[in-house]
């Protein structure tokens, strides 16, 4: 027998500031951005600290930087990796 509670992943409510952190590792979504393949909830599990199996939920919506559509838990992003570019 199977223990149910081994399929389960957890969920974790992402507070609107670490949404808001993830949301500013990300150059563009997938409506704007031709390399989005990284689904938000991946950004989300390292603004978490909490990589696993954890299904993320958003506190508040967050939305795209360049597009500023909604982005969602499993929109994928294109993310900026490294510090920032601004002169
Ligand atoms: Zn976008």
């Amino acid at each position: 027998m199977l223990d149910p509670d081994f399929l389960l992943c957890e969920l974790l409510t992402v507070p609107s500031d670490v949404a808001i952190r993830a949301a500013a590792e990300i150059s563009g979504c997938e409506a704007c951005s031709a390399d989005a393949e990284l689904p938000f909830d991946w950004v989300l599990a390292d603004a978490m600290g909490r990589p696993g199996m954890f299904e993320f939920i958003l506190a508040a919506p967050v939305r795209c930087p360049l597009c500023h559509r909604p982005v969602t838990e499993k929109t994928l992003v294109d993310r900026v990796v490294g510090i920032e570019v601004s002169v």
